[in-house]
C-alpha cells in the first residue's frame, strides 16, 4: 500500500483524551478507575499504557473504545466524519464507532471457533449491513490481504480451532484492522502467549500501526515490551505518574 505521498504530511492525532475520569461503584461510595488523564497519540505511533494490576489500565482503554462512558473530559477521535467526542455519544453511535471506526484486541483473541481464519475478517464487513456483491468480493481481498500481512495467508480456510494462540491473536490483529480504524486499541494482547510468540505479536502490532497510519494504544505490565512504543504513561491509582517519549 504505497504511503509515500504521506511521508511530509504533518501528523494527524487519532486519539486525545482530556482530564478524563472514570469512577465505578464501590460498596457505599466509588472508586476512581481513571484520575483526570490526559494523553494523544497521533496516527502512526505508539503509546504504552502501564502500571500495576488495578490502576486503571484496561477502564482507560475502555472508555477509549467506548466501552465505558466517563463522567468528565473529552475523548476525541479521528473519525471519517470528522472528529468525535467520545465522551459524547449517544449508545447506538458509541456501537457505531467501535464497529467502524475503532480496531480493539484484547488478552485472549475472542475468535468464532466454526469459522475460518478468512470468515473471522470478512464477518467485520458484514456487520449492521447487507452486503452487496461488490462489498463481499472488497472484504475477501481486504481479509486476504492483512491475512498476507500477519503472515497467515496459508491459514485462510482453516477454522480458528486448528490454529496456535499467537495465530490466533494475529487473527484477532488482522481483524481489528479490517475496517481500517484511526486507532487500535490493545489491552495485554500478548500476556496470555509463550514470550516468543508474544514478541510476534508485539512486533505485529507496531509494524501495522506504522503501515497502516493507525495509533496504538497498548496496555501491558510488561516493561520490554513498553519500552518498545514510541512514549509510554505508567498509571497508579488511576493517575498518570510518569510520561516518558513525546
Ligand atoms: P488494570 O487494568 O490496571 O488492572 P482496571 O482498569 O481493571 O485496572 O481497574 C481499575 C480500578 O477500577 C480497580 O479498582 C477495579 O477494581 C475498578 N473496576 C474496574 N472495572 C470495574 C467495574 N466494571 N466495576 C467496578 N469496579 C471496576
Ligand atoms: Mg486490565
Amino acid at each position: 500500500m504505497p504511503r509515500t505521498a504521506l511521508l511530509d504530511a504533518p501528523a494527524t492525532t487519532a486519539l486525545r483524551m482530556e482530564d478524563v475520569v472514570l469512577t465505578f461503584p464501590d460498596g457505599d461510595g466509588r472508586v476512581t478507575a481513571v484520575d483526570h488523564v490526559s494523553l494523544s497519540i497521533d496516527r502512526s505511533r505508539s503509546l504504552a499504557v502501564t502500571g500495576p494490576s488495578g490502576s486503571g489500565k484496561s477502564s482507560l482503554l475502555a472508555v477509549a473504545a467506548t466501552l465505558a462512558r466517563p463522567e468528565a473530559g473529552q475523548v476525541w477521535l479521528e473519525t471519517r466524519d470528522g472528529v468525535v467526542d467520545l465522551a459524547a455519544v449517544n449508545p447506538r453511535r458509541a456501537a457505531e464507532l467501535r464497529r467502524d471506526e475503532i480496531g480493539i484486541v484484547f488478552q485472549q483473541s475472542n475468535l468464532i471457533e466454526s469459522l475460518t481464519a478468512r470468515e473471522q475478517l470478512e464477518a467485520m464487513a458484514w456487520l449492521g449491513s447487507r452486503p452487496s456483491r461488490a462489498r463481499r468480493r472488497d472484504a475477501r481481498e481486504r481479509a486476504d490481504e492483512l491475512l498476507g500481512v500477519v503472515g497467515l495467508a496459508a491459514a485462510a480456510d482453516r477454522s480458528v480451532g486448528a490454529l496456535s494462540g499467537g495465530q490466533r491473536q494475529r487473527v484477532a490483529v488482522a481483524r481489528a484492522l479490517m475496517t481500517e480504524p484511526s486507532v487500535l486499541l490493545a489491552d495485554e494482547p500478548t500476556s496470555a502467549l509463550d514470550s516468543e510468540s508474544g514478541q510476534v505479536v508485539m512486533d505485529l502490532l507496531l509494524s501495522t500501526a506504522r503501515e497502516f497510519e493507525v495509533a496504538l494504544m497498548l496496555v501491558t505490565h510488561d516493561a520490554t515490551m513498553a519500552t518498545r512504543c514510541d512514549a509510554q504513561i505508567h498509571l497508579v491509582d488511576g493517575a498518570v505518574t510518569k510520561a516518558t517519549g513525546r
